[in-house]
């Protein structure tokens, strides 16, 4: 099989865990499958980074921001394929370029607009086992080095998955496999067999950051067969994201997601007139914000109130196209101590009472509920960020999925 193994920062956080993921490699050359290894950083390496950087800038330049981020990646690739070379396996490193991966001018979120495999594909056919800095790309105009997001890991392993045709991809972490919610949070959290891209996309959206949300919609488009396991127990199996027709028994609830990282931005006493609503989120969506909740109340005496959720990587950049609106409001606020709560599941589009089930239990534990949106197959709901473990373990109860 030509196989895709992944290994994130936990997983080459230390020199002996480098070692480790050298002999998960190990086993699957001697059993006689091609090996493309993609690789993260060493755990904690990202975040010092961007701290280094933000010493001298709140908003540093981010093309400089990836150049210094695309590092980290580098060094574990060159560190385990060295590993592997005094084993005597005959490896090679690639940085994001080397790769082929193509991506757009988006610095720090860039786009995979295309990879080019020939470099890979003549590696392995010199009996090459390719270790690719996870991460990073080389944009198509300028030619810099970019990276493809927190978590970006993972889209480069399913990217270069499905531009190759590898039979699997395998997500290699510090957790087993996808669980009904984080253990972490809920130790009487189940690990799911199998599920489907569209749940998980969900998850991974609402903030599971077990897989980064971008890589599962990679995997659905390419129907790349994607698996998530664990390094430190490579013996067990770990939970398969496929088709949802390839799953038999489908949960009404799936899974449940927390996302800490959210503001809320509220504008009290807007001018209710056409138009203001547009020009607000159009001038947010040109600054490349992603808005996620939107609610706006019914306007009185010509003034509305609007309350909305952005990504608290956003917080500066939104203040700042925010300051052109100050005007328009009599007030407006931002609430850092919030996040948001979301059950997630394929059954829910054919069966009712899901929602107030959630909102039941959350009403039990005396939760207050400040924002809540549905679509087809998630409720999310933002609550004061205290509350934040205590509504996971409560919804999780509520929809039985310790059992
Ligand atoms: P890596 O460094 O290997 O990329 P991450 O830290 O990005 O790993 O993701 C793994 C973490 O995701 C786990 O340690 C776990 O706490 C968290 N997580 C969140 N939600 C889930 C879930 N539903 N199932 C499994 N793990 C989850
Ligand atoms: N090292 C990067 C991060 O921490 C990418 C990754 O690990 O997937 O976000
Ligand atoms: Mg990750």
């Amino acid at each position: 099989m030509l196989k895709v193994l992944k290994f994130g920062g936990t997983s080459v956080g230390t020199l002996e865990r480098i070692q480790n993921v050298a002999n998960i490699i190990k086993k699957n050359k001697d059993e006689g499958h091609e090996v493309i290894a993609v690789v993260s950083a060493m755990s904690g390496e990202t975040n010092k980074l961007i701290e280094h950087a933000q010493s001298f800038s709140k908003q540093p330049n981010p093309v400089e921001m990836d150049m210094l981020l695309s590092s980290g990646e580098r060094v574990t690739s060159a560190l385990l394929s060295i590993a592997l070379n005094e084993q005597g396996y005959k490896t090679t490193s690639m940085s994001g370029r080397e790769a082929g991966i193509i991506t757009d001018n988006a610095h720090t979120k860039a786009r995979i607009e295309d990879i080019d495999t020939s470099n890979i594909k003549k590696s392995i056919k010199e009996g090459n086992t390719i270790i690719v800095a996870g991460f990073q790309g080389v944009t198509m105009d300028t030619k810099r080095v970019s990276t493809l997001g927190r978590g970006g890991s993972d889209l480069s392993a399913v990217a270069i998955a499905g531009a190759i045709g590898a039979d699997i991809c395998e997500i290699y972490t510090d957790v087993d496999g996808i669980y009904t919610t984080d253990p972490r949070i809920e130790p009487k959290a189940k690990k799911l067999e199998k599920i489907s891209y569209d749940e998980m996309l969900e998850l991974a959206s609402l903030g599971a950051k077990v897989l980064q949300n971008r890589s599962v919609e990679m995997a659905k488009k390419l129907n790349v067969n994607l698996v998530s396991r664990s390094s430190f127990t490579p013996e067990v199996e770990g939970t398969l994201i496929t088709k949802e027709e390839n799953i038999m028994e489908k949960p009404i609830v799936s899974g449940i997601a927390l996302d800490k990282n959210q503001i809320r931005v509220g504008m009290y006493g807007v001018t209710d007139i056409p138009g203001i609503a547009a020009s607000i989120f159009s001038s947010l969506a040109d600054a490349d914000i992603n808005v996620d909740m939107i609610v706006q109340t019914v306007g009185v005496d010509g003034k509305t109130d609007l309350d909305f959720t952005i990504p608290s990587d956003d917080f500066q950049n939104c203040k700042d196209v925010m300051a052109k609106f100050q005007k328009d409001a009599t007030k407006v606020d931002y609430n850092e101590s919030i996040c948001k709560v979301s059950i997630v599941g394929v059954g829910m589009k054919s069966h009712t009472g899901v929602a107030s089930k959630a909102f039941t239990a959350l009403a039990k534990e005396n939760i207050n509920i400040r924002i809540i949106s549905t679509s087809e197959i998630k409720v999310s709901m933002i609550v004061e960020e205290k509350y934040a473990e205590l509504s996971v373990r409560a919804l999780h109860e509520a929809y039985n999925l310790d059992k």
